[in-house]
């Protein structure tokens, strides 16, 4: 076999960068880890670098390099520690690196994810919100590098399995009718509406079936996480948004579906594990074994699906007309539901504020056209302050 494939973990203290490094460590002869980031949990980082030595490790500050530099050099590491948004583009994009695994949270892994496109890298997409504030300009500059994306997202990364090598040429030609995107509902699927405006963060958080970073996990809770994962189905799989509907299935067994028009459809079923699409991604087109049990049919015995309820979940429907609205609206969006969400993390404001906030800004920000990434970077900017306002003007 040809040498070990040099991987870049953006994200790595996260739930998904975890989960990555698991895989990665099952595999000595495949992977070695080139360089890993963390934002906050700096002790988590030195430990990762403890057990992977990386090349290089990306921290956002001075303050936390100082501190890692001095756990390295207690463990007798070499590891170079780089500093901010710099040092995340040059981890992802270095000539050393074959793969990068973007699984920074929000808007802040932007600018990496497509260095690492840029660079023509393989590149493992975790990090919906780049694709969904800047898709069009991010799918051209995939095609412009030739870099390889492939979908961590347990639900693209299950269409991408359900369709044939070639779907890049549209999913007409393909012959692909419709792609059924699977949600769990998340915790408040079976709540009363009217006790949602009483939901904790905590509560939010509880997701049934998922273990995930605090962000994905209100997204989840608010459908907020669907209607991102629409428009990344959209720009990933060349759809429109009326060719993606949402299924609510429970048990989150299928991951996702892909309907034909002679009326066969694909599902790709599993444990409910992010490992799986992970090793899916790092050893395509091979398959490895990612440490998740084999599916047991018989103890889950039932699979159940529901059409989302209408009205419940408000962000659904914003993302959807984002989706349909086009230009900088996604992009205005996702900005608004990452204030808010960090706002409702902070308990400044209700669950059902979110959508509120949102729609506000929606309306008071125009879908305009993008030319490029400094118009994406202000579109997300001017969104951000217009929902800061909006929290202002409520007092929060
Ligand atoms: P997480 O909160 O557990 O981890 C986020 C990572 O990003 C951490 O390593 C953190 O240090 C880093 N980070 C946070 N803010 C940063 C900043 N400003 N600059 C640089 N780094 C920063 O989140 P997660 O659950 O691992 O999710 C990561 C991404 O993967 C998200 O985009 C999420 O939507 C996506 N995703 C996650 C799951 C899942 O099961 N967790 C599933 C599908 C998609
Ligand atoms: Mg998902």
């Amino acid at each position: 076999m040809s040498r070990a494939q040099r991987v870049t973990v953006l994200g790595a203290t996260g739930s998904i960068g975890l989960s990555t490094l698991d895989v990665i460590s099952r595999h000595p002869d495949r992977f070695e880890v080139f360089a890993l980031s963390g934002f906050s949990r700096i002790d988590e980082l030195l430990q990762l670098c403890r057990a992977h030595r990386p090349t290089l490790a990306v921290v956002p500050d001075e303050p936390s390099a100082a501190r890692l530099r001095q756990g390295l050099a207690a463990a007798g590491l070499g590891t170079e520690v780089l500093l901010g948004e710099r040092g995340l583009c040059e981890a992802a994009s270095a000539p050393e690196v074959d793969a990068v695994m973007a699984a920074i949270v929000g808007a802040a892994g932007l600018a990496p994810t497509l260095a690492a496109v840029h660079a023509g890298k393989k590149v493992l997409l975790a990090n919906k919100e780049a694709l969904v504030m800047s898709g069009a300009l991010f799918m051209a500059a995939v095609r412009a590098s030739g870099a390889v994306l492939l979908p961590i997202d347990s639900e693209h990364n299950a269409i991408f399995q359900c369709l044939p090598s070639d779907y890049a040429r549209g999913l007409a030609p393909i012959g692909v009718r419709r792609i059924l995107l699977t949600a769990s509902g998340g915790p408040f699927r079976e709540w009363p509406a009217e006790q949602l405006a009483e939901a904790s963060p905590e509560q939010a958080c509880a997701h049934p079936n998922w273990s995930m970073g605090r962000k994905i996990s209100i997204d989840s809770a608010s459908m907020m996480n669907k209607g991102l994962e629409l428009i990344e189905a959209c720009w990933l799989f060349d759809a429109r948004p009326e060719q993606v509907e949402v299924v609510v299935h429970p048990q989150s067994v299928i991951h996702s579906l892909v309907d034909y028009v002679d009326g066969s459809v694909l599902a790709q079923l599993g444990n409910p594990d992010m490992r799986t699409p992970i090793a899916n991604a790092l050893a395509w087109p091979q398959r490895i074994d990612s440490g998740v049990a084999a599916l047991d049919l018989f103890s889950i015995a039932r699979l159940d699906f529901q059409a989302p309820a209408p009205g419940r979940f408000p962000c659904l429907r914003l993302a959807v007309e984002a989706a349909r609205a086009g230009g900088s609206a996604p992009t205005t969006l996702n900005a608004a539901n990452e204030v808010a969400v960090a706002a409702f993390l902070e308990r400044r404001i209700r669950f059902t504020e979110i959508p509120s906030i949102i729609e506000q800004v929606l309306a008071e920000e125009p879908a305009n056209a993008l030319d490029g990434l400094e118009a994406v970077f202000e579109a997300d900017a001017r969104a951000r302050k217009r929902a800061k306002q909006w929290l202002t003007r409520q007092g929060r």
